[in-house]
């Protein structure tokens, strides 16, 4: 199946580019330079992905990823010019997946979508469901799902892989660096404050109270780790 990118750039030779490069890639691609075209188009076209400028003329990147984000889950890819530390975990915040600082190479770009959709995609093997917490936590890895207290909660790809990672060994602490690197699949230049922001994010979805998690558990000085056992 072609996945569909939706590429959100206001300067057009640089659009121009990032769409030839996309679509060479073979993936079906919408483009807009403006960030309120943009928000109608995530919601009514489902995108699998967006690659999203920060600095927009008519609606700034940061208000499209929010906008985005509260009616689904699409993985972002943030696009800045913006190379101060503030600006780029900034982006994180929103849950932006992951960034590319410009200028940067087209094929980068290419690799780094790649990576996204390739963490995020379910895999074709039987559904098995992993409980926690007495059924509390349902993870069922192969299909993508996660429920807690029986409901399904749509995850973006980077709060998944914190919760899959997490889960591995239930009870043991990982640190944000190893986290980052678990989730994104490669080192990330010491960010590893951003975890907190996704962690905050994923809170909000599976705790009953984000202030007082039962589930993902902060371990000062160390990290984070699953409150819950694994059910036999
Ligand atoms: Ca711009």
């Amino acid at each position: 199946m072609t996945a569909t990118v939706l590429l959100v750039e206001d300067e057009r030779k640089l659009r121009e580019l990032v769409r030839s490069y996309l679509e060479r890639a073979g993936f079906a691609v919408l483009s807009t330079g403006s960030g309120a075209e943009a928000i109608n188009v995530a919601t009514t076209a489902r995108p699998d992905l967006i690659v999203l400028d920060l600095g927009l003329p008519d609606v700034p990147g940061e208000a499209v990823a929010r906008e985005v984000r509260a009616a689904n889950p699409t993985p972002i890819l943030m696009l800045t010019a913006k190379s101060g530390e503030q600006d780029r975990i900034a982006g994180l915040e929103l849950g932006a997946d992951d960034y590319v600082t410009k200028p940067f190479s087209p094929r980068e770009l290419i690799l780094r979508v790649q990576a996204i959709l390739r963490r995020n995609a379910p895999s074709a093997a039987a559904g098995s469901e992993a409980s926690f917490g007495d059924g509390t936590l349902l993870i069922d890895e192969s299909r993508r799902i996660v429920r807690v207290r029986g409901t399904e909660v749509e995850l973006t790809p980077t709060e998944w892989g914190i919760l899959v990672a997490l889960t591995t060994v239930p009870g043991r602490v990982y640190s944000r660096f190893e986290l980052i690197n678990r989730v994104r699949g490669y080192d990330f230049e010491g960010y590893e404050r951003t975890i907190d922001s996704h962690v905050k994010n994923l809170r909000r979805k599976i705790e009953e109270d984000p202030a007082n998690p039962l589930i993902v558990q902060t371990v000062l000085g160390g990290g984070y780790r699953l409150g819950f056992s694994r059910d036999v």
